[in-house]
C-alpha cells in the first residue's frame, strides 16, 4: 500500500458543490487516513513549495494558497500517488480541459495557479509534505 498527500485549494472550499463532488470521488477511490481543513501560513507555504522558489509563478502560487483555507488528506491505496495524480489531471487547466475533460482540474480548475488541487509526485515528496501538513501523523 502507498500513501499520498492530497490538497484541495482555496477556491474549491468556496464552492460547496465542487468540494462535495471531490470528497465523494476521494472516498470512492481511497482510504482516507487523515483529513482536515488547514490554513496555509507563509511559513508553511515556503516549506511546502520550497522546490518552486524563484520560479515566475512562485509568489502568485504562495499568495493564492494563503487566500483562504485548504483541505488536506492523507490517502492510501495501491499506486495511490499515480492514481490521485491521474484523477487530478494535467497541471495546466487548458491542457486538462482539452485532453481529459472529466478530471478534477478540467472540471474545477480556474487557471494554472488556481488548478483546484495538489498531489505529491513521489514517495519521498509524500513523506515530506505529510510531515509539513500533518506533523503529528505517524508513518507506519
Ligand atoms: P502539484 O505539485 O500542485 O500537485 P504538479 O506537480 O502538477 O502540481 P508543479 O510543477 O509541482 O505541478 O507545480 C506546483 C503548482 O504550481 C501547480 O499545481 C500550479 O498551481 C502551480 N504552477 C505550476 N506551473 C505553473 C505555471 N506555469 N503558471 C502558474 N502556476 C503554475
Ligand atoms: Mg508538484
Amino acid at each position: 500500500m502507498e500513501i499520498t498527500l492530497a490538497l484541495l485549494k482555496p477556491h474549491v472550499l468556496r464552492n460547496s458543490y465542487a468540494l462535495q463532488q471531490i470528497k465523494t470521488l476521494i472516498g470512492n477511490n481511497f482510504t482516507i487516513l487523515e483529513s482536515k481543513e488547514v490554513c496555509i501560513t507563509k511559513e508553511l507555504s515556503e516549506r511546502f513549495y520550497a522546490e518552486h522558489k524563484g520560479k515566475f509563478f512562485y509568489h502568485r502560487l504562495s499568495t493564492f494558497m494563503r487566500s483562504g483555507p485548504c483541505y488536506a488528506f492523507i490517502l492510501e491505496s495501491e499506486s495511490c500517488i499515480a492514481k490521485w495524480r491521474h484523477l487530478m489531471g494535467p497541471t495546466k487547466v487548458f491542457k486538462a480541459v482539452y485532453s481529459e475533460p472529466n478530471c478534477i482540474r478540467a472540471l474545477y480548475g480556474l487557471s494554472d495557479t488556481r488548478n483546484a488541487c495538489h498531489g505529491s509526485d513521489s514517495e519521498s515528496s509524500a513523506l515530506r509534505e505529510i510531515a509539513i501538513l500533518f506533523p503529528e501523523f505517524k508513518i507506519r
